[in-house]
């Protein structure tokens, strides 16, 4: 059977507008393709509003009313990484032109009709330097012409966001904040107001059941996505081996953002993800740089130190998970290290010693997760059943209420 193993990734785009496009990508795993979809939504920075003072408010509507409902509307934010700061990297004191937008409301009815307040009605005020602004950068000159104005503010073709409606002798004043954000923090800042994901619209690999009364066929139609795959035959045997390898795709935009960028940005935040990832799994670059030198421990006297992350058996070579140490060696996951050396996850530490997982502690000592304690002790998380007082000996472990470990309650423990 052909998988998505055999052949390149494709992506064939089948429609593209101004605020949405529709894909197929093929020839990728079902989780790849979900990473994609959940970045999309849920990693792409924009700008929205995050803080509202009111400075009069006669409408029907309560102030915490209204500053959510002007949170939700989108804000232009093309370049959004160039053209402003997340606030916490700004080093101005309450927010500036670096890292935020400042947006007026001031709205008064006096006519005898009811008076729709839109996101026309937010005037975005041009930036001004302030005496408590951050670091100068260069971020305003990333910035388009209408960049943290509301969507379609000037595009008659484009329908305003209603925030309230008000009658003769109400109105509302306000000033608001919008700032750089992403959606994990509030959905407010996702760029996505729908994406459409399916993958087997015959539903062949059995991932889902369909609930019918009558006749399976005719109480689930099928969808569009079907015109692009075969039908099962009527004595098609059920393949519990097959994968999904062709997905499809619709991302529909709020308009802060274009189809393209989002999809262009979401790409670049997953590999930008995973690079994070192995970097975190490779050891930092000089461990006794960061230890400092030996901090009075104690050398583990005679015995080959034992115990990475459940580790800790069978001496002299007590393993760790995934340990595929040489002998006299006690690793932890993804342990490489050197013989005599015990190590746990991601563990660097140098020879004769014996680590847990992040475990940064000075030649001779063996120790557990996160462990600093002293030495003729080789423990590992979890490690607290073997027998003997070598390598793993009687190492406590977390959770053990030994003397060593997360979990420990004297003297040991957290304090890496
Ligand atoms: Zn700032």
């Amino acid at each position: 059977m052909q998988t998505y193993e055999d052949s390149e990734p494709i992506v064939r785009i089948r429609d593209l507008k101004k605020d949405r496009v529709n894909f197929v990508l093929e020839n990728v795993d079902l989780a790849f393709a979900n990473s994609i979809r959940r970045v999309v939504q849920a990693d792409i920075p924009t700008v929205a509003i995050d803080m509202v003072e009111i400075e009069a408010n006669t409408t029907v509507l309560p102030d915490e009313f209204l500053a959510h409902r002007l949170g939700m509307v989108p804000l232009v934010s093309v370049n959004c990484d160039e053209a402003i700061r997340y606030s916490r990297d700004c080093t101005c004191l309450t927010g500036c032109q670096y890292c935020s937008i400042e947006l007026r409301l001031d709205v008064s009815c006096h006519d005898n009709k009811t008076m729709e307040v839109t996101s026309n009605h937010l005037e975005v005020i041009p930036p001004t330097m302030g005496e408590h602004d951050g670091l100068p950068g260069e971020e305003l000159t990333k910035r388009g012409e209408d960049f943290g104005y509301p969507v379609g503010k000037n595009d008659p073709a484009t329908p305003p966001v209603l925030i309230c409606k008000i009658r003769k002798g109400q109105e509302l004043k306000l000033r608001c904040v919008a700032k750089k954000g992403i959606a994990k923090e509030h959905a407010k800042w996702s760029p996505c107001s729908a994406v459409a994901f399916e993958y087997d619209p015959y539903n062949k690999l059995r991932h889902t059941t369909h609930w019918f009364e009558a006749d399976e066929r005719a109480e689930w139609p099928l969808g569009e996505n079907a015109k692009e795959e075969d039908p099962p035959r009527d004595d098609e045997s059920f393949d519990f081996n097959a994968k999904p390898r062709k997905f499809y795709f619709e991302v529909e935009t709020d308009g802060s953002l274009g189809p393209q960028e989002v999809m262009m940005r979401g790409l670049a935040e997953l590999q930008t993800k995973l690079a994070n990832l192995i970097l975190g799994l490779k050891a930092p670059p000089d461990i006794d740089m960061m230890n400092g030198g030996d901090s009075g421990m104690q050398p583990v006297s005679g015995n080959p130190p034992g115990g990475g992350w459940a580790g800790g058996s069978m001496s002299p070579t007590a393993a760790g998970w995934g340990n595929a140490s040489p002998q006299r060696n006690t690793g932890g996951w993804g342990n490489a290290s050197p013989a005599q050396n015990a190590s746990g996850w991601g563990n660097t530490s140098p020879a004769q010693n014996a680590g847990g997982w992040g475990n940064t502690s000075p030649a001779h000592n063996a120790g557990g997760w996160g462990n600093t304690s002293p030495a003729q002790n080789a423990g590992g998380w979890g490690s607290s059943t073997s027998p003997n007082t070598s390598a793993g000996g009687s190492g406590s472990a977390w959770g053990t209420g030994g003397q060593q470990g997360w979990g420990s309650p004297h003297a040991n423990g957290w304090n890496v």
